[in-house]
């Protein structure tokens, strides 16, 4: 199986070999196919298992291909627990944008840090990823919205829980616009993970590593 053959175009492709990427692993040859379809998406993978270019490469595609306004209307949203996996997830996002058709714009946003930059940086960025609660800060200081979001991706929802973010959550997902396509991620499936799925997801395909 090639990065080819799952769909992917030319420009992605060389990300990928720059990465030095030689086959896709297991849970990407499942997920692109179905991402890049459209359709919601559950998966229960590790980190270390190639989860995070299973929605980086699909995305872009997507996003590469789409004639989209550049305001403060984010396109894809990526809801992270830490600083550290946003900033890690932005860095992946960096490296694909940058042989992309079209400049696509990505930031991550956490909390720790002044809000004053992020608010002043959020103009024309597409790709959103974001810790819980500064989004919601940035939110409510109409620094952007998220009703317009076409892609929504949760990585490591049962670590959203572990650290007390289902509140935030709840006021997030009340933002959101009900069509969309939604991704989920998370290393367990527990109770609260299984809850958002149902609430989130309309008939995911379950991948599971
Ligand atoms: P992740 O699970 O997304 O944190 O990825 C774990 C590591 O695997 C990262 O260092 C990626 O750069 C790397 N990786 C992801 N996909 C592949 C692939 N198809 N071939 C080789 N390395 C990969």
């Amino acid at each position: 199986m090639s990065f080819e053959s799952l769909g992917l175009s030319h420009n992605i492709i060389r990300s990928v070999n720059k990465l030095g990427y030689l086959k896709p692993f297991p849970v990407q040859e499942q997920a692109v196919p179905v991402i890049l379809q459209g359709k919601d998406l559950m998966g229960i993978a590790q980190t270390g298992s190639g989860k995070t270019a299973c929605f980086v490469m699909p995305v872009l595609e997507k996003l590469q291909n789409a004639e989209v306004k550049k305001d403060r209307n984010v396109q894809v949203l990526i809801l992270v627990p830490t600083r550290e996996l946003a900033i890690q997830i932005d860095e992946v996002f960096r490296t694909f944008t940058e042989n992309l058709k079209r400049e696509i714009r990505t930031m991550a946003v956490y909390g720790g840090v002044s809000i004053n930059p992020q608010m002043k940086g959020l103009f024309g960025v597409e790709v959103l990823i974001a810790t819980p609660g500064r989004l919601l800060d940035l939110i409510d200081h109409n620094a952007l919205s998220i009703s317009g979001i076409k892609h929504l991706i949760i990585d490591e929802a049962d670590k959203m829980f572990q650290l007390g973010f289902g509140e935030e959550l709840d006021r997030l997902f009340a933002m959101m616009p009900v069509a969309k396509q939604t991704i989920l991620f998370s290393a367990t499936l527990n109770d609260k993970v299984a809850e958002i799925k149902e609430r989130l997801t309309i008939d995911p395909v379950i991948i599971e590593i």
